[in-house]
């Protein structure tokens, strides 16, 4: 009867309800295990630079005490070197936190401007040699000429190559690192291949979500932010970002990205995952 047809419906309806309800809420739950998680992982990389800080504060007080006026240089700068160093950390692990949060804001604004992308590339190297020396790597270049000219946004770029190299470095078992640059009449697109532990097939789709750590092991330390925050920055001037890798032989990222930016520039293109 038609009594009995709107009673299915209706218990038919409820179900879907109680269904979607069960799925909203076990969503909830992930969410609330991977907020928990993110802070944990978070609170403890933000403590672990501040231990060798603070010992080589306090052992610098006590050597000043001792001889005043005689505190020899090396000693001094040995000191204020490794605390500069876990300072820097510290201001890169706050300075990704907050890129996330303007992301989530809405509030991430790029400067475009012309940008020689080679010329960048080299600068970055240059800084990052000593680094890369110090893990046993070498860092490679090629086709990096000038005249590769893109309205890019130069601090984000240079942060989005920052990172991969970053990485490269990390994860890359002391073996040499390439970067190479391909320039296209409209696009431009950039390689970092490291050789590398690579990463594991089920781990890849998720590499460029938000708090994402595909090694367990806590030795290689990081936020899971690095990537999220790249993939963001090249989505807003208009990019692409893919990776490419093998476990054990290694990964590599490209990076492709339009010379001209004619949508606006919008942050919101990267929603989290
Ligand atoms: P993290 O700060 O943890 O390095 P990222 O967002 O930069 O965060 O990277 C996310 C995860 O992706 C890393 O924890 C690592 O497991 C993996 N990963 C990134 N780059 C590489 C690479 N070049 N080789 C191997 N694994 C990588």
């Amino acid at each position: 009867t038609q009594a009995d047809l709107a009673f299915g419906l209706e218990l038919a309806y409820r179900a879907a309800l109680s269904m979607e309800n069960a799925r909203l809420y076990r969503e909830a739950q992930e969410a609330i295990r991977l907020r928990d998680e993110f802070l944990s992982i978070a609170s403890h990389e933000l403590k672990t630079p501040l231990t060798p800080l603070s010992l080589k504060l306090q052992a610098l007080a006590r050597e000043l005490e001792r001889h005043p006026d005689a505190i020899p240089y090396s000693v001094v700068k040995g000191y204020v070197d490794t605390g500069a160093r876990q300072v820097k950390k510290l201001a890169e692990l706050v300075g990704d936190l907050l890129d996330v949060s303007r992301i989530a804001a809405g509030r991430l604004a790029l400067e475009l401007e012309d940008v020689d992308l080679g010329a960048l590339i080299r600068e970055v190297v240059v800084r990052y040699e000593p680094h890369a020396t110090r893990a046993g790597s070498t860092l490679e270049v090629e086709g990096g000429e000038s005249g590769l000219i893109g309205r890019w946004d130069r601090l984000r770029l240079e942060q989005v190559v920052t990172n991969l190299i970053d990485n490269a470095v990390k994860y890359g078992s002391g073996k040499p690192i390439q970067l190479s640059l391909e320039q296209g009449p409209t696009r431009a697109r950039l390689r970092v291949r490291d050789q590398g532990i690579g990463i594991a097939p089920e781990h890849l789709p998720r590499l460029f979500g938000r708090f994402e750590r595909a090694v367990s092991e806590r030795h290689y330390g990081g936020l899971g932010l690095g990537l999220y925050i790249t993939r963001t920055l090249v989505e807003a001037m208009g990019g692409r970002v893919r990776v490419e890798s093998e476990q054990g032989r290694g990964s590599t990222f490209t990076v492709d990205l339009p010379r001209e930016r004619t949508l606006p520039v919008d942050v919101s293109v990267a929603q989290p995952q």
